[in-house]
């Protein structure tokens, strides 16, 4: 059942358009909620049930501080009982940042001159992979600016650059791609590269702020932007990324916009995005946003939680534009991949220059600049158990397939195994001393927990990995 982008993307099963300002705010003004109505919202959310447009707002209108933190505390313990204690680690690569748009909070913005124009060739783009495979990582996300020097083809060979290179025991396992998008043959020529997930943020789902923050090029087109990802999938990308980018409208109705993203997805493909990304706005070269939306931490914070409770089994993930202590919070009430060891200048991975952000040479600030072994440390202090587990996408359990295991159950089974054993590959090839003996300590607590299901089988092959096999997992 494919439809063109114009019929399902703008419209979905009832004739209305998917999404529908005016049906948001209704939703928002209309909601006022009580003590019950939030409770019977969240014993909803916590029975694994994906929140409805009404409901949401129910949660996202709860403003009295009793209410704020029973929505965390749910948030809590939804994020326990379907993702336990793992957070599965990244790290962006920019391959390129020329660009044609014109994307007001963008440092890579074609009118910004002061941003030197850097595309990596395959020479350095192994530099960087190999100074990331050094530190540890498995899973990197691609990220590329909207220009005809990035096509489909080239994004591809970069891909499989990526994929080539091999340092030590390290390889990267699964590349995934931030980047504009593309017709449905494009999608399938990266597709066919071998990527994991296709990320592309609507930034704004507020069609009048959209047309006032992206004022040049392709990306001016709201529903082309919309529709990209039904593109994606309809060229057998099954695992996609949504965002929105917080600053630029209300959060409120950002977080009502995507829900209802997550519902257009679910309602035409069976299978709801893979992830959800909600990055705020950093400073940025010639950044040129009214700071009127800007997201404040408390807020930031509560919406992390009602995003938790409002799609239950989407991932959350959140990255290094972030200050530490928002993540350390953000990562109890729902966050489940968070990027470690950033670095996103320009070949900034193999100059080594993360002490000094240079604006012109990236696309924006970030505020956790930690390397990947300080965040691994801080994750096991704090009882979480690091992963840079890939077994799903290689073992084909993506998209609607994966659904079919996303029960209650099947995380434990195969997901914590598998953290436990790329955490095992990670200190055995990477950490420190100190990080060894402490990650160890933490893999034995929580194989004593009851919540892993085959502990022999996965106790033999932590053995082999003691003695040097890789990439086992469940
Ligand atoms: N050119 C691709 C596109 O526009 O889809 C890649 C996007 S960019 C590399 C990834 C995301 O970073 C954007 O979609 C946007 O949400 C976010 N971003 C851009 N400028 C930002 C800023 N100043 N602060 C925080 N995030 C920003
Ligand atoms: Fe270009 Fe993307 Fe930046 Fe917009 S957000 S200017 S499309 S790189």
């Amino acid at each position: 059942m494919f439809y063109t982008p114009e019929e399902y993307s703008i419209k979905d099963e009832q004739g209305k358009p998917f999404i529908d300002s005016q049906e948001i705010i209704e939703f928002l003004n209309n909601a006022n909620p009580t003590k019950e109505e939030v409770s019977e919202v969240i014993a909803k959310s916590l029975g694994k049930k994906r929140l409805s447009l009404q409901e949401t707002a129910i949660l996202l209108k709860a403003d009295s501080p009793e209410l704020i933190a029973e929505i965390k505390k749910a948030a809590q313990t939804l994020k326990n009982n379907v993702y336990g204690d793992r957070i599965v680690l990244f790290a962006p690569l920019y391959i390129g940042n020329k660009c044609t748009n014109n994307c007001e909070y963008c440092g890579f913005r074609v009118t910004n001159k002061d941003q030197q124009r850097i595309t990596l060739n395959s020479e350095q783009i192994q530099n960087e992979v190999k100074m990331l495979q050094d530190t540890g990582h498995k899973r990197l996300i691609l990220v590329y600016g909207e220009h005809s020097d990035y096509s489909p083809e080239y994004m591809a060979q970069s891909v499989r650059e990526v994929y080539k290179v091999k340092s030590g025991n390290g390889e990267i396992r699964r590349v995934n791609i931030n980047a504009a998008p593309l017709s449905l043959e494009g999608f399938k020529i990266v597709k066919d590269s071998g990527i994991g997930t296709y990320q592309i943020f609507q930034e704004t789902y507020h069609p009048e702020t959209y047309a006032k923050v992206h004022t040049g090029g392709k990306k001016k087109n709201f529903n082309n932007r919309l529709t990209a990802l039904d593109t994606a999938m309809q060229a057998g990308i099954d695992d996609v990324g949504i965002g929105a980018l917080f600053g630029l409208y209300d959060w409120r109705y950002e977080v009502m916009a995507m829900v209802r993203h997550v519902n257009h997805f679910e309602a035409v493909f069976n299978v709801g995005p893979h992830t959800l990304s909600f990055p705020r706005i950093q400073n940025a070269s010639q950044l040129n946003i009214d700071e009127k939306h800007f997201v404040s931490d408390e807020d930031f914070v509560k919406l992390v939680a009602i995003l938790r409770l409002a799609v239950p089994y989407t991932g959350l993930i959140l990255t290094a534009r972030e200050p530490v202590n928002i993540r350390k919070e953000v990562l109890t009430y729902g966050v489940s991949q968070i990027d470690g060891g950033t670095n996103i200048q320009m070949s900034g991975y193999s100059k080594q220059s993360s002490d000094n952000q240079d604006l012109n040479l990236e696309q924006f600030e970030i505020s956790d600049t930690r390397s990947l072994g300080e965040v691994i440390e801080e994750l096991i202090d704090s009882d979480f158990m690091p992963s840079f587990c890939t077994a799903c996408y290689r073992l084909n359990r993506t998209g609607e397939h994966f659904m079919e295991f996303s029960v209650p159950g099947f995380i434990k089974r195969f997901c914590g195994p598998n953290a436990i054993l790329t955490m095992a590959e990670y200190l055995e090839d990477y950490a420190t001393p100190e990080v060894k003996e402490k990650g160890y300590e933490s893999i034995v607590r929580k194989m004593a927990k009851n919540d892993i299901t085959n502990k022999e089988a996965l106790q033999k092959k932590l053995d082999k990995i003691k003695a040097g096999e890789r990439d086992l997992f469940f």
